[in-house]
């Protein structure tokens, strides 16, 4: 069965868009540790990161640094952590988080509301800003 973010690659299930190429996909997450929280994963459906394919993984990471230079101008944070778990959705996504102190990587934190709206107007200031 096809992965709920392969499903949202095909556009059946919707999602606040950042970026897209031919391999890679990048939206906001739908339930964020921060403002600015965002999803990168490949188009390719592999459970696992470090199953992928050596040229994949590394476009994937540079594709990730892109994106996080364009949430850096629009939320404010000491910079941009990057983690990837992998144990709720067994696609590969690499997280983004704006973050100021080690405790801002704790998934175990409150996750932050945001409306359908605010987070449509943050995934379009961040894709407005990627080079
Ligand atoms: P992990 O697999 O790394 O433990 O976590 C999966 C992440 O995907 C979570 O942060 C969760 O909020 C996010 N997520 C799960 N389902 C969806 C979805 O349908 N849309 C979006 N945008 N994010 C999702």
């Amino acid at each position: 069965m096809a992965s709920i973010f392969t499903k949202i690659i095909q556009g059946e299930i919707p999602c606040h868009k950042v970026a897209e190429d031919d391999r890679f996909l990048s939206f906001l997450d739908i339930n964020p540790l921060a403002k600015g929280h965002t999803l990168v994963i490949p188009k390719k459906e592999v459970d696992y990161i470090f199953d992928l394919e050596d040229t994949l993984l590394t476009d994937l990471v540079l594709f990730a640094k892109k994106i996080s230079k364009g949430i850096e101008k629009v939320v404010s944070c000491e910079r941009i952590g990057m983690t990837v778990i992998g144990l709720e959705v067994p696609h590969v996504h690499i997280h983004l988080i704006p973050i100021n102190s080690i405790n801002d990587m704790n998934f175990s934190n409150p996750k932050v509301a945001m409306t359908k709206e605010e987070l449509a107007t943050l995934a379009d200031s961040i894709a407005s800003k990627l080079d």
